[in-house]
């Protein structure tokens, strides 16, 4: 931004504050946003550091407490989900953790999705129960399950939509509004449709928490993560905790999640695309019985998803394939993930490289079969995390799994 220009960011699109938004350039005037890799930062003076240090004026101190590469993506994030104030972390986990840390304490409780990210509800409800913070999981779908579990100690409402495997979605601004109505705080957990798609801030919610590590950086390179909420929040919340426990973001990954949003809009329209082309032909292919993807009709809550989403599904579709029994549907699905080609066989999602994964025995394995069953994940299930490669290509590939059993 050119340094005289007052506030230089109003009225400008998502996508320009994407490429634009950073702290002032050095004075070497670089085009492409310096990466400050130091640790610390000099004084000019003992009494400026004692101000410093004292939080009297601003100004970077320690690469724990702020970087100014750090505060480069921390101000485009902000700008992109339409939040005063954004604070990075070392992972999407952390900022969780810096989350439950920041605004609850022993005896408050806690209404979570019961289809979350499973470490989320690892984190909630086994961890932070360890400290007297209870937790409620309720369905993702149904909002009178939430509004049953409200209790006078409730702080915070946890949601994430789309959800991971199965991509149901719940209502955002219904949350806020029953959040708001007993005095708790919304957060939404923004990973699956980015600010490029779902701003959950302009639907009420109160805080966004985010993994870096997916589609911001894009191509699968670092762990980052960060929070999105009011200035009063992070600063008086947030920073202090940040300051005490050091879950810093380092750098370096900021820099490479920074550069990331530059193409988060043209990635995350192209990577939907290409899912709904593929959850379409996936629809009508003989071996599989049913395609979870939001911008298909025949998804529960396709409406609201578009509504919800700026018309578009994500780039994450699961679907079952037919099976006779649990045994043959694992031995099925590995039949198909192992028969492809070019797919990657990995955990993540939120790359230009698909991916293909069997959630029962990899991110849901830890669960028994009976939760399994309960949270509708079966053996014969398989997720795609679109990326983009070629369509016909990522056909092609699929089919000779398909082929194969
Ligand atoms: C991956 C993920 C996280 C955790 O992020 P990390 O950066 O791996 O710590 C949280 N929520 C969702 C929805 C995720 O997909």
């Amino acid at each position: 931004m050119k340094p005289n220009s007052k506030n230089p960011y109003e009225g400008l699109h998502i996508d320009t504050l994407a490429v634009r938004a950073a702290v002032d350039k050095s004075q070497y005037g670089e085009n492409s946003e310096s990466l400050y890799l130091t640790s610390s930062f000099t004084q000019p003076d003992s009494e400026t550091a004692a101000r410093r240090f004292s939080g009297e004026e601003d100004g970077y101190i320690y690469s724990r407490f702020t970087n100014p590469t750090v505060a480069s993506m921390e101000k485009r994030l902000a700008l992109l989900e339409g939040s005063e104030a954004c604070i990075g972390t070392s992972s999407g986990m952390s900022a969780v953790l810096l989350l439950c840390m920041g605004l609850l304490k022993s005896g408050d409780h806690v209404i979570c999705s019961r289809s979350v990210f499973g470490s989320t509800i690892k984190l909630l409800g086994s961890e932070f129960a360890k400290f007297g913070v209870q937790t409620s999981f309720v369905s993702q779908t149904n909002i009178l399950e939430w509004e049953q579990a409200i209790r006078p100690t409730t702080k915070l409402f946890f949601a994430e939509t789309p959800t991971n495997p199965l991509t149901e979605v719940c209502d955002i601004r219904a949350l806020s509004l029953l959040a708001e109505s007993s005095n708790a705080l919304l957060a939404v957990d923004n990973c699956f449709c980015t600010p490029a798609l779902q701003r959950p801030i302009s639907l009420g919610a109160d805080i966004v928490v985010h993994s870096g590590t997916k589609y911001l950086d894009g191509q699968g390179r670092v762990v980052a993560g960060a929070l999105c909420a009011t200035e009063q929040i992070v600063k008086e919340k947030f920073i202090p905790v940040m300051r005490s426990a050091g879950m810093s973001l380092s750098p370096f990954n900021a820099w490479v999640v920074l550069k990331g949003m530059e193409t988060l809009g043209i990635r995350m329209k192209a990577q939907s695309e290409q899912a709904q082309s593929f959850a379409t032909w996936l629809e009508d292919h003989p071996k599989v019985s049913r395609v979870y993807y939001p911008g298909l009709k025949s998804h529960p809550q396709h409406d609201l998803a578009m509504a919800q989403q700026s018309g578009l599904g994500g780039a994450v579709l699961s679907f079952d394939i037919k099976a006779n029994s649990p045994e043959d549907a694992r031995r099925k699905a590995f039949t198909v993930i192992d028969h492809t080609e070019l797919m990657s066989v990995t955990a993540n999602l939120g790359d230009v490289k698909t991916i293909i994964t069997h959630p029962p025995s990899t991110s849901h394995g830890r669960l028994t079969e009976e939760q399994r069953h309960n949270a509708g994940i079966e053996q014969n299930l398989i997720r795609i995390a679109v990326g983009l490669e070629h369509l016909e290509d990522l056909k092609r590939d699929l089919s000779l799994g398909l082929d194969a059993v």
